[in-house]
Parts: C-alpha cells; structure tokens; sequence
C-alpha cells in the first residue's frame, strides 16, 4: 500500500466529490500489487447456485481489503497454455486466522466456474491485488445497493458492515427464492429480492420495472449498482436521468457482460 510518512494510506481526493463541490464521498487507496498462494480450506453450496470457497495460507499474513466492492484476480487454467484471470470480491477477510471468503455465482461456462466447480480441500490457487480500495467516505441517510448473483458477495459485505442503524435498502436479482441470502447485519436492512429467471439475467426490462416501483427515502442517499453491464447501465441511466439523482452519490459497475469472457465495465460513473 502506498503510505504517507506514518505508513498511513494517502487518499486520492480527485474524482466525484470535486464535481459535486462537496465532502469527498469516496477515497481511493492504492496497495502493493502482490501474488498470493492460498490453499482451499473448504468448498460448500450456500444455495443452489452460490458456492463459497475458504482459503487459507501464511500469504494471507498481509492481505488488505478495504472496501466490500474490491475485488481480487483469481489466476485460473485457461483452455491453452495460458492461465486466465477472473475478477472476485474478497466476500470476507478474517486476519487473525489468514482465510479468505470468495463466493462464486455458478453459470454455465467459464474458466473461473469450472476452477470452482472442481475444488477441494487442499487445492493451490493463485491471486493477485486487491490493486485499490474506492471507500465510501461521506455520511449519508441512506443506502439503496443493487446486486445481480455475482454482486451478491459484495452487497452483502456491505450490508454486514454498515454501521449500526444505517438505513439500507438491497435489490437482489436472483433466479428463485431458495437463491436468496440472510446478511447479518445491525444496519436498518430492508431487503427486496427481484426473481428473473435464467435467460432474462441479462435483460434490464424486469429490473427498470421494479425500480418504477420503488420508492426512495428523503435526504442523502448512496447507490450502489453491480450486475451484468447493458443491467447496471440501464438501471444507472434511470437514477441519472428519471430521479435526478446526483451523479457523485452513485456508483455503478458492469461486473461481467453477456457472451464476452471476462467482460466487465467496473466505471460505469
Ligand atoms: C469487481 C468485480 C467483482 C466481482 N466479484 C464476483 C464475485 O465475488 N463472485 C462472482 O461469482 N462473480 C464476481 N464477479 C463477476 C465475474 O468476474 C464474472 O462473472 C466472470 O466472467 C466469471 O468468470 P468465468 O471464468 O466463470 O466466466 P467467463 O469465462 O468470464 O465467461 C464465460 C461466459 O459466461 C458468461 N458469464 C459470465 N458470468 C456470468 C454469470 N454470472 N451468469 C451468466 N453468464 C455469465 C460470459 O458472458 C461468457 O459468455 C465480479 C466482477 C467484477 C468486475
């Protein structure tokens, strides 16, 4: 990580405070790029289609995430001789004991899913970064986060570490409700979860729908969007353009995108 004397992080206070010409609303730290071999501790279905990976290992000793969006790259055999790499959440970080938590959204195919599918106790993989943490530094009244399944571990670390009393609302977008996660949390969560079946994950009519519907609290609020991205963009524009809402108090992310590999669009705002 990139220090000041004191070793302390510097944030970066450029980006969407100065153009709303208020408090900084996110502070970007930087980290020490480094690789980490982490060994699998345990593989277990959280439901029918999340599976939640343990690691362990002494490379862990000096693993920093700040953020609950930050996001790590699983180094993973790719179908030649070239390995491939995945962007994952960091789902949580225990220190005291080196474990890492990484939560995979199974989908039909892909390099990251299949390294998934397959692990087991004692397995080696790879990881690179976290590279930075953006964190959401201003207070606000409330919180809206928007998360289809590969978002779900980072709306619900966000939803785990929101101070006490925070009002937050989630949208989850799964599939079923046996899909559907408790988080733990002593925010003031109101959870909504979307259902949409398997083909229409990339179709952003069901969710600009329930948007329609939902009603948004008085004073400051924070969104947070993360889902395949033409779904992001859309439900972005609709905050943007049909409620006004100001750009600096949004962050939107496309965290994969329909028939690419390794699609992703991370700043969408
Ligand atoms: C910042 C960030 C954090 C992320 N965190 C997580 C996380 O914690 N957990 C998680 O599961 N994912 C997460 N993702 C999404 C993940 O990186 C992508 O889903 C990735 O494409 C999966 O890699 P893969 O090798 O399985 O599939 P790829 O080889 O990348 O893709 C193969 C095919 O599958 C499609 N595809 C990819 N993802 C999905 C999906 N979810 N549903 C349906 N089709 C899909 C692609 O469009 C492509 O056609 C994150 C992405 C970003 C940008």
């Amino acid at each position: 990580m990139r220090g000041d004397a004191a070793g302390l992080p510097v944030p970066d206070l450029s980006g969407l405070a100065a153009r709303e010409g208020m408090d900084p609303v996110i502070t970007r730290h930087r980290h020490e790029v480094k690789r980490r071999t982490l060994t699998v501790l345990s593989a277990t279905r959280i439901t029918p289609n999340m599976l939640r990976i343990v690691f362990g290992g002494e490379d862990l000793a000096d693993f920093t995430s700040l953020s609950p969006d930050d996001h790590v790259k699983l180094i993973v055999p790719g179908a030649g001789d070239q390995p491939e790499m995945r962007d994952y959440t960091p789902r949580a970080f225990d220190a005291a004991a080196r474990r890492l938590t990484i939560d995979f959204a199974l989908h039909e195919a892909g390099a990251a899913t299949q390294w998934a599918l397959a692990a087991k106790p004692g397995d080696r993989l790879q990881i690179g970064g976290p590279r930075g943490s953006a964190v959401v530094t201003a207070a606000f009244d409330w919180w809206l986060l928007i998360g289809d399944e590969t978002a779900l571990p980072a709306l619900g670390r966000r939803i785990e570490e929101l101070p006490a009393g925070t009002r937050v609302t989630s949208l989850g977008l799964v599939t079923a409700a046996e899909e559907e996660q408790r988080f733990d949390t002593a925010a003031e969560l109101t959870a909504l979860w979307l259902h949409r079946p398997a083909a229409a994950v990339a179709d952003p009519a069901p969710v600009i729908a329930a948007l329609e519907r939902l009603q948004l609290p008085e004073g400051r609020g924070f969104i947070w969007i993360a889902a395949e991205a033409g779904v992001a963009r859309a439900a972005r524009d609709h905050f943007l353009t049909r409620r006004n809402h100001p750009r600096g108090w949004l962050k939107a992310a496309g965290y994969w995108v329909k028939g690419v590999a390794d699609g992703h669009d991370k700043m969408l705002d």
